[in-house]
């Protein structure tokens, strides 16, 4: 279920992880937890990103729904 992330496009880092929105669920935050995803809270808009860059924390992409 790991896909293959991005680079960051500011800083060229691989350490790119997917950003979680909506309400977190148990997995989800296990996940954090252990640096696999990024919450990005549960208030999900039109155009929010979907992968943060764990080096510099530019957030880019289209977040899958
Ligand atoms: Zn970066």
């Amino acid at each position: 279920m790991l896909d293959q992330q991005a680079p960051c496009p500011r800083c060229r880092s691989v350490q790119t992880v997917p950003i979680s929105w909506g309400m977190p669920t148990e997995e989800a935050e296990h996940d954090a937890a252990a640096g696999r995803v990024v919450l990005g809270g549960c208030l999900v808009g039109d155009g929010d990103p979907g992968t943060q860059c764990r080096a510099c924390g530019h957030r880019f992409g289209a977040a899958r729904s």
